[in-house]
């Protein structure tokens, strides 16, 4: 709602009508355009991509469609890390001189080295406009208040606020400060929307219940963003997020070797929109590197079109998902991401069959005799997989537990196919998560290493 300081242009509906409203056939246009040119800029000026292209015995100017991508070699975070540590600081990736990069972001990295997004002051604008774009299909707009509570050391979710603060809104740069800390911030600003994981949007909603508040009337927050697990996509997670908080829950999805958001939902919340005018989509089979038709699962293959700094080519992301191009109901015609369904280093084979974590968490948080915690223990017992799902019953549910085992058993079997052992726990015993939850303990390992 518009509050009294609010003026006719925060009533309209795009960011960049013109851009965001084209067809399918202009934004083809517009992105074979933009391939074309980073394609000649990264051949021309990456030592790396010169070499590769060469030994793939392709040229920039053998684009002549964008399925003549293809034709191209891919590129994985491995190498990455690789070209970045034979020579520092920015690798042979790299497009510009060091002396043109103004910013760089550092991969929270969970093996190894992290690894850097270096940004010119053009990509960084043109990122910083991109964000303020998204936000303002979520609805925000200049008279909101908005709390940016991703961690700034490294990460590139930090700069994120900067779209905010483009956009006309007044930020609060809060950072990771403790939950406490944080609700009293809230309290204090008044603020109207915020940006943080769904695991934590759920515990800081929590703790606020646990303070005594009641975030649906104690706190003004009526938009919550949230990035970093697949939670903002279930739309049951959504739901329950929604309901602790009184708020409107929007995903986004960001990578820390490109953007800090690369898409994000509008209002509609029916998937999130792309930022196709700045990050080329493949999704393919894992396998056989054949794209899979549109709306199908496959792994997530993007190519930056405008990042001067280090150009992307190629570059297998690891993540599982699904895309439309079928237009959206806010008008926008960009394509939209379906589902981040996992990763393909989370994904579970259990007895030959793929599970994801996501697919058991939809479940636990559709059944509301559940408290939505939910881990994932994997074991190996005589050389076969066995999963347990441990899932917390909700404070006052009288069910016996044996009930609330066998019923989401049944629910797993049904969806993923899988034969899983059901634990039903007491409230409050499984860890609650502060930043990136983990689900998924994996004692497989353990077998052959001892
Ligand atoms: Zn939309």
């Amino acid at each position: 709602m518009a509050s009294a300081s609010a003026t006719s242009a925060d009533d309209r509906p795009y960011w960049d009508a013109r851009l965001e409203t084209q067809s399918r056939a202009e934004w083809d246009a517009l992105k074979l355009g933009l391939l074309r040119r980073h394609l000649r800029h990264a051949y021309d000026n990456s030592p790396y991509y010169r070499t590769t292209f060469d030994a793939a015995g392709v040229r920039p100017d053998d684009l002549r469609s964008l399925d003549d991508l293809r034709r191209f070699p891919t590129i994985t975070k491995s190498v990455l890390r690789a070209r970045q540590e034979a020579l520092p600081l920015l690798g042979d990736l790299a497009a510009v001189p060091e002396r043109d990069v103004v910013y760089v972001s550092a991969s929270s990295g969970s093996t190894g080295v992290p690894t850097l997004s270096p940004f010119t002051q053009t990509d960084f604008d043109g990122w910083i406009d991109y964000e303020a774009r998204q936000f303002w299909s979520s609805g925000l707009r200049p008279h909101d208040r908005y709390c940016h509570s991703l961690n700034f050391s490294l990460f590139i979710g930090g700069p994120c606020v900067l779209g905010a603060q483009k956009l006309g809104a007044l930020t609060v740069h809060a950072g990771t400060v403790p939950s406490e800390r944080l609700l009293t911030i809230l309290r204090q600003f008044r603020a109207t929307a915020i940006w943080t994981t769904p695991s934590y949007a759920w515990y800081l909603g929590e703790t606020a219940q646990k303070e005594g508040l009641d975030p649906k009337t104690d706190l003004a927050v009526t938009r919550i963003f949230v990035a970093g697990e697949p939670g903002g996509s279930i739309p049951e997670t959504r739901a329950r997020i929604e309901g602790l908080w009184g708020a409107s829950v929007y995903d986004y999805y960001g990578l820390s070797d490109i953007f800090g958001a690369c898409a994000g939902m509008c209002e509609e919340k029916d998937g999130l929109h792309w930022a196709e005018d700045h990050i080329l989509v493949e999704v393919l089979d894992p396998e056989t590197g054949e794209p899979v038709a549109e709306g199908e699962r496959g792994e997530m293959v993007l190519t930056t079109l405008q990042k001067q700094a280090r150009p992307l080519i190629r570059f297998r992301t690891g993540d599982i998902v699904s895309f439309t191009t079928e237009p959206c109901r806010c008008g926008r015609t960009s394509q939209r991401l379906m589902g981040v369904h996992g990763r393909l280093d989370d994904m579970l084979i259990i007895r030959g069959v793929n599970i994801f974590p996501s697919d058991v968490e939809a479940l636990v948080r559709k059944d509301h005799d559940l408290s939505g915690e939910y881990r994932l223990v994997v074991e190996r017992k005589d050389h076969l997989d066995s999963l347990t799902v441990e899932a917390e019953a909700r404070h006052g549910v009288n069910l016996p537990p044996e009930e609330l085992a066998a019923r989401l058993k049944r629910q797993i079997k049904a969806v993923t196919g899988v034969g899983a052992a059901v634990a039903i726990l007491p409230p409050d015993t499984l860890p609650r998560a502060t930043h990136k939850a983990k689900r998924v303990e994996d004692r497989r390992g353990q077998v052959w290493t001892t």
